[in-house]
């Protein structure tokens, strides 16, 4: 089957890049103190087909931190070590209708009916990949990363640790998902890999393989491993779909039928099942802390490329 025409995702991509690279809107994200430094002008747009055909724009080589997309892979080791049953039983998979480090929604049900996408259900999902010590645990976490990625990447250490210093409020999220029993082990170990996930940096490229790794059944295109059980695509889908761009996640969806992640340091990755991944980056950020110029250009190359899963042509 076709999955998406080269000159077509081509033009898709450069009109998007050309269209947006002066908009000057949003705000980059500064409640983590190193990430307001990011240069705000930077803006590169990916996108990578099932066969491996990378199309590219702008500032795709520039490594930035991850933050919430690293929140995917993590559920996607989850999936993989323990399948759906304990994702749904532990953490949920139900938007929370709250902001995404909202402790008044893990009040609202002892820790319960979370989502692994959100920072209680993220954190907790960090405590249940299996592990005997903590590098046991970040081995597997980044393992995944890097295998959806396909290259090794590395943590920014900046971020690494300007976050640690100011993430008092996601130690507290973690304790009260422990005191829930969300997650077993220790909740000051899981907040630090969660942090330490959230610290992964990676260009704009990399992350439109890791999209199209979902986009193409857990099999990366680049180097063909099967980096996520097939099996567990449609539910890492669903809940990227329910809630990947925080309280917007029903207006990206409304526009683009696709789900998606995004981070607030201003990266987005959306996937096309079956036909593409793709990925933006730009600092600035909106009310709602998506990626303003990303989402724009992610939402016109889609419309471009007709991959709204829901627009079918009547027999
Ligand atoms: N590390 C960030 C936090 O926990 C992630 C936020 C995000 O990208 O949504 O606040």
């Amino acid at each position: 089957a076709d999955t998406v025409s080269l000159p077509a995702a081509e033009a898709a991509v450069k009109a998007a890049y050309e269209r947006y690279r002066g908009l000057n809107e949003g705000k980059n994200a500064d409640y983590i103190p190193a990430l307001a430094k990011v240069p705000s002008q930077l803006f590169g747009i990916a996108l990578v087909t099932p066969h491996g055909q990378v199309v590219a724009a702008g500032d795709v080589g520039h490594a930035f931190s991850i933050q919430s997309i690293s929140k995917v892979f993590t559920l996607a080791q989850v999936l993989q070590e323990s399948g759906e049953q304990l994702v749904e039983d532990a953490v949920g998979v139900d938007a929370t209708g709250q902001a995404f480090n909202s402790i008044v929604a893990v009040e609202q049900h002892r820790g319960r009916e979370m989502n692994p996408l959100v920072n209680p259900g993220a954190i907790a999902a960090t405590g249940l990949v299996k592990g005997d010590s903590a590098d046991a645990v970040w081995a597997s976490i980044s393992r995944m990363h890097d295998a959806c990625a396909g290259r090794t990447l590395s943590v920014d250490a900046e971020v690494y640790r300007s976050e640690s210093e100011t993430n008092q409020r996601n130690r507290a999220i973690a304790m009260l998902m422990s005191a829930y029993e969300r997650f077993p082990g220790d909740p000051a170990q899981a907040v630090d890999l969660y942090t330490r996930g959230c610290s992964i940096a990676a260009n704009a490229r990399d992350l439109a393989v890791m999209a199209a790794t979902l986009a193409n059944g857990g099999r990366n295109p680049i180097t063909r491993t099967q980096a996520i059980d097939n099996r567990h695509i449609p539910g890492l889908l669903a809940v990227m779909a329910t809630a990947g761009l925080y309280d917007d996640s029903g207006k990206w969806l409304f526009r683009t039928g696709l789900p998606a992640k995004s981070g607030v340091g201003g990266g987005l990755i959306a996937v096309a099942p079956g036909r593409f991944g793709v990925a933006a980056f730009s600092p600035p950020l909106d009310a709602a802390g998506n990626s303003v110029r990303a989402q724009k250009a992610i939402i016109d190359i889609c419309r471009d490329l007709g991959a709204n899963p829901y627009a079918v042509t009547p027999v």
